[in-house]
């Protein structure tokens, strides 16, 4: 099956005074539809650089990020965005959700953002609520939520436009290992229902082993885990 989103000998450099960081060098790497990929590297592997590169918030100095058949590295960045709103959703370690709004209304708010009525972005936000497991939640704010629950709802707000690509960052890194693997049942499920193809980062090498294939950095390329032996 073809690539929903393809890394093309990709490039990203980054400037530290005099001294020029390599981070990617001709990073290749594809994702399938419904396929989750387990990325797992040391701190400052380039785990972040890799993600906002396939996400977008970022572009490579070299190569391409290919989304659907389609080119994106030279893109405007309205361009850009207008792929990242519809087409790439993101989890990130902290929740990041708006504290002053309730579970429902940050799940809706990528909706209206792209243009659905209330009433249709609503009805979205709670069937994703009822899929995560957190419909009694619904009209409670960030500050009221667990940290499991506050996770729940940022993966549900990150597919709310029903992406093509769930990008994430270390989604469990803050919870206690109990809550990170029921939080990942939910996330799991979901991808494995909406089909999205999904690259997360972790260090929990437990969730890790339930992803279909894991891979690292080495040397600024994607690399399976498996294949640098002890280090895996
Ligand atoms: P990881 O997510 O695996 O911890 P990152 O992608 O955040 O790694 O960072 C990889 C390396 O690139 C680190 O050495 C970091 O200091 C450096 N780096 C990341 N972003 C920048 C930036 N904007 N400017 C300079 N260096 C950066």
């Amino acid at each position: 099956m073809s690539a929903v989103i393809e890394l093309k000998s990709v490039e990203r450099h980054y400037l530290q005074g005099p001294r020029k960081l390599t981070i990617l060098n001709g990073a290749d790497f594809a994702l399938k539809r419904a396929e989750m990929v387990a990325l797992v590297a040391p701190s400052g592997a380039g785990k972040s650089t890799l993600l906002h590169t396939a996400g977008l918030l970022e572009r490579p100095d070299g190569g391409d990020v290919v989304l659907s058949g389609r080119a994106c590295g030279r893109l405007s960045d309205d361009e850009r965005t207008a792929i990242r709103r519809n087409d790439i959703g993101f989890v990130y370690q902290f929740h990041h959700l708006l504290p002053e709004f309730t579970a429902l209304e940050n799940i809706m708010m990528p909706q209206l953002v792209r243009g659905l009525s209330r009433a249709d972005a609503a009805s979205r936000a709670e069937q994703l609520l009822e899929y995560m497991k957190i419909g009694k939640r619904a009209h409670h704010r960030p500050s009221e939520l667990s940290g499991g629950e506050q996770q729940r709802v940022a993966i549900a707000r990150a597919v709310a436009n029903a992406p093509l690509v769930l990008l994430a960052d270390e989604p469990t890194g803050n919870l206690d290992p109990v809550t990170a693997s029921y939080v990942f049942d939910a996330l799991e499920a979901l991808v494995r229902q909406s089909g999205l193809a999904a690259l997360i980062a972790t260090h929990n090498h437990e969730l890790a082993a339930r992803m279909d294939r894991r891979v690292t950095l080495l040397d600024g390329k994607v690399v399976p885990l498996e294949s640098i032996g002890h280090l895996a």
